[in-house]
């Protein structure tokens, strides 16, 4: 099982914003209800510029069981972060969890 699905963190940590060409709306797969637009060029997955944050497409509880509703078509941030690396150290650190070994995924 992926370390990730017992934690979450980073889904919880940082505002994630993407081109707004990847809403389901404008050609890509994001659905544009789970998102809210930043400007004509940005919008951020809801939630994550709360405080504390929290994506809206992230279920179950932080550092014990949790997924991405929209994990086939999560944007393009969500894709290339890496399990492993600093950043997913820091998230993960906010929630007391240990940095993984590598760069696990
Ligand atoms: S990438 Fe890191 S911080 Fe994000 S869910 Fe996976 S283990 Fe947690
Ligand atoms: S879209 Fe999915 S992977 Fe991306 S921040 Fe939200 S819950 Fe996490």
């Amino acid at each position: 099982m992926s370390p990730c699905q017992s934690c979450g963190a980073c889904c919880a940590s940082f505002r994630v914003d993407f081109s707004v060409h990847e809403l389901l709306s404008q050609g890509g797969s994001v659905p544009d209800g789970l998102a809210v637009e930043v400007n004509g060029q940005l919008a951020r997955m809801r939630g994550t510029d709360h405080a504390p944050p929290r994506c809206a497409a992230l279920t179950g509880r932080l550092g014990e069981q949790v997924a991405c509703g929209i994990y086939e078509w999560r944007c393009s941030p969500c894709r290339e972060f890496e399990a492993g690396s600093d950043a997913c150290g820091r998230a993960r650190a906010r929630l007391g969890l240990p940095t993984l070994e590598g760069g696990l995924h």
